[in-house]
């Protein structure tokens, strides 16, 4: 039976440690840390993201600002909101929350983000570093695994690993991580997507696995090999008449089939959601010390 990666124990103790620091930072008069977030439209997925960032800014005693627009903003007012948050000397780090609405270009706003305050670390400028290895802020998801990984003291060095979905803020960035020479890394990475053919010939030679795709239950057992690490990214609705809400939240992975053949196994919900936010806390932490 695999160990799980309990995502939502191992926030806890890390954002601790993130709560003490603030709590040091008061105690210095020293600046806390500022988190604002742009949400736009009121996609429901969306908001309960927010909803969920902000309040574990609040946890750990940062400041946060939630600046909401309606669905029909234009793309020159979000960049003027873009600009104001540059210049904003309080605000340390800021997200905008994707996906935007399609007459918006969610490069365009990306690319006017300051790569200084760009928590999510998705501007090219933080893109390129990560990939030189140079200090910046890793994308949170890829950062939140990767401190996963450390933390359980998963080994990595020479393993095969394969990573399902190229998408710029998951699969793509995990990929170039998980190769990169650091103490979490040395692993031999493919990286897989749509057409990539015969994928299960792929899956079933790795150590360890990244699912990544947005489809619920795609990666079943007999695609895995006994002792297997199985990282789930996914997070997908699927009906269920018997929760209040209508709906369950449920992995790539199919969880119950996998269990008992994997090595370590992350749980959806509870594994890497709570990493993710964890991770830009982390960001919006370091921003806010180089201020300091
Ligand atoms: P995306 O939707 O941008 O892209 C999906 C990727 O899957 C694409 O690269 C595509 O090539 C690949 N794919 C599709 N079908 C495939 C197939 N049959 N075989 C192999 N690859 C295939 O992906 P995303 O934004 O990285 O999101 C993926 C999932 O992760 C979604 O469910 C999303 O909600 C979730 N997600 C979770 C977190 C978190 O914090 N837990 C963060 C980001 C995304």
């Amino acid at each position: 039976m695999a160990q799980l990666l309990d995502g939502k124990q191992l926030s806890k103790t890390i954002q601790e440690e993130f709560k003490q620091e603030v709590q040091e930072f008061n105690t210095k008069g020293l600046k806390i840390p500022h988190l604002a977030a742009v949400l736009v439209g009121d996609n429901p997925a969306s908001q309960s993201y927010i909803r969920n960032k902000i309040k574990s800014c609040e946890r750990v005693g940062f400041q946060s600002t939630l600046i909401k627009k309606e669905a029909d903003i234009t793309e020159e007012a979000l960049l003027e909101v873009i600009k104001e948050l540059n210049a904003n000397e309080e605000i340390d780090g800021y997200i905008v929350q994707l996906p935007l609405p399609k007459h918006i270009s969610e490069d365009r706003i990306n690319l006017a983000i300051e790569p200084d305050k760009d928590v999510d670390g998705f501007h090219p400028m933080n893109l390129g570093k990560m990939t030189l290895g140079l200090d910046t802020f890793i994308p949170a998801t890829p950062f939140g695994i990767m401190t996963m990984l450390d933390r359980y003291n998963i080994p990595t060095s020479g393993k095969n690993c394969v990573v399902i979905g190229r998408s710029n803020i998951v699969g793509t960035p995990m990929s170039i991580l998980l190769s990169r020479n650091n103490k979490v890394g040395n692993c031999t990475v493919t990286l897989t997507h749509s057409r990539t053919k015969d994928l299960k010939a792929l899956t079933l030679e790795a150590d360890i696995i990244v699912a990544a795709i947005g489809r619920a239950n795609f990666l079943t057992a007999d695609m895995i090999k006994e002792g297997a690490v199985i990282i789930d990214v996914g997070i997908n609705r699927v009906d269920d008449a018997s929760r209040k809400r209508g709906y369950r939240l449920v992995g790539d992975v199919d969880f119950a089939a996998l269990e008992p053949k994997a090595s370590y196994i992350t749980p959806v919900p509870g594994g890497v959601g709570p990493m993710t936010v964890t991770s830009l806390l982390y960001n919006t932490l370091k921003a806010c010390k180089r201020k300091h």
